[in-house]
């Protein structure tokens, strides 16, 4: 049966395919744009705009920008507080490097330890407005944790579809919320046909990145809150750990809908962007600099930074043209200087970081050394997650006498 919501709040008005524009209707669920089997954007027609300063007294989650998400009725939001993280300032790293301006925004701190809290908030809740039972994800670990967390809150099936080799933490944390976990030999796109095979009747709602329309939304609120939480001047540089590429894209999408909204100036030189990938699985590095046409074939080996094992990702175009559009680059770190990292910044600033966000700490410094960063510029690390549940990969790393 199809219905129609009308938005209450939401503006949300479109749902359009990221390649040729052909619009959906975004009040029935969808999946990827019939016409080229690509991710869908949301789009929003707002009528009457909030005055930013309205926000100052709104919750401290991504659900103060209500009117630019696309949940249409409050009651269907399932929220355990994600988003509204801080970003703070590295001094210790900018004096050690002679830097003027170095921040960190810490999406460790959000629910289950990821801001994979975000898209998962936000595409359960549309699934609860959908009348949606279950959902199943092929994970490289936080994914499948907070969507785990968000169907407990929501009382929905969660399936859990993850490489063997992900740390235990991961899979002993959706245990406890309740979801099935199935452990699969390779990577996410090994997990993704496990997926296909398990749900081929379409009982549960798939939510693979960039499947369906609102992860999308969710991530891109950091965009909205570096905006906000910077008083509306934003970074010269930002970098950004991409797997499967919705942090970096949503980010993006989010400063362009606040220009047309007129929360930033028309005018106003947005950030170059920069997506940071492992040494080990790094198709999108290989794309940009032309040692091939596009990832449909890259072979990625795993990485301590599990949520960089994304070896052929469906968002691969709409992530090159955020690199091009803000001119950024793609860089990609060792395994070995992720190590140093996360000891660099456990040492210097008191954060333990995902193996992700101590790699993008490291591909600043990199980009500090060939010149691309300049040390006078305003730079922003995202951390997307918390070091703890990856301790089994680092034990290696660590004199025997501490255990792990
Ligand atoms: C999933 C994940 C990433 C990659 O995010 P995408 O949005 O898929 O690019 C980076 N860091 C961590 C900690 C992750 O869990
Ligand atoms: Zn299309």
């Amino acid at each position: 049966m199809k219905t129609t919501i009308q938005p209450l709040i939401s503006h949300l008005s479109t749902l359009s395919c990221s390649k040729c524009g052909t619009s959906y209707s975004p009040f029935e669920k969808q999946t990827v744009s019939a016409c080229c089997q690509l991710p869908l954007l949301a789009g929003y027609a707002p009528k009457v705009m909030p005055e930013k300063e309205a926000l100052l007294t709104r919750e401290g989650t991504m659900w103060r920008y209500l009117e630019l998400l696309p949940v249409l009725d409050k009651e269907n939001i399932v929220s355990l507080g994600e988003g509204y993280t801080p970003i703070l300032e590295l001094k210790n790293l900018a004096r050690k490097y002679e830097l003027q301006n170095l921040l960190l925004k810490d999406e460790g701190q959000n629910p289950t330890g990821s801001f994979k809290a975000r898209g998962l908030s936000m595409a359960i809740s549309k699934a609860k407005e959908h009348g949606v039972e279950g959902c199943i994800i092929p994970t490289a670990g936080n994914a499948g944790v907070a969507m785990a967390a968000y169907c407990a809150k929501a009382g929905m099936r969660a399936t859990v579809v993850m490489p063997r080799h992900t740390p235990k933490a991961f899979r002993g944390e959706c245990y406890w919320y309740g979801a099935e976990v199935v452990l699969v030999d390779g990577l996410i796109n090994d997990c993704a046909a496990k997926v296909k095979e398990l749900n081929s009747k379409g009982e549960l709602l798939d939510v693979s990145t960039l499947k369906e329309p609102y992860r999308l939304e969710g991530k891109k609120t950091m965009g909205y809150e570096i905006a906000e939480q910077g008083s509306w001047q934003l970074p010269d540089v930002i970098l950004y750990p991409a797997g499967g590429g919705t942090g970096l894209i949503g980010i993006w999408k989010a400063f362009k809908e606040m220009k047309q909204i007129g929360w930033l100036p028309e005018n106003i030189k947005l950030p170059r962007m920069v997506a940071v990938q492992a040494e080990n699985c790094r198709p999108l590095v290989e794309t940009f600099y032309g040692r091939q046409a596009n990832a449909q074939n890259y072979v990625g080996k795993p990485t301590i930074a599990n949520g960089l094992a994304v070896p052929r990702p469906l968002g691969e175009q709409l992530m090159l043209q955020t690199l091009q559009e803000s001119g950024g680059t793609a860089i990609s770190i060792t395994e070995q200087d992720m190590i140093t990292g996360l000891k660099e910044l456990g040492t210097n600033e008191g954060l333990f970081v995902a193996p992700e966000g101590a790699a993008v700490w490291m591909a600043a410094r990199k980009l500090l050394d060939t010149g691309f960063i300049q040390y006078d510029e305003e730079i922003l690390l995202l951390n997307t997650g918390s070091g703890q549940k990856y301790m089994e990969n680092l034990s290696g790393y660590q004199p025997d006498s501490i255990g792990s």
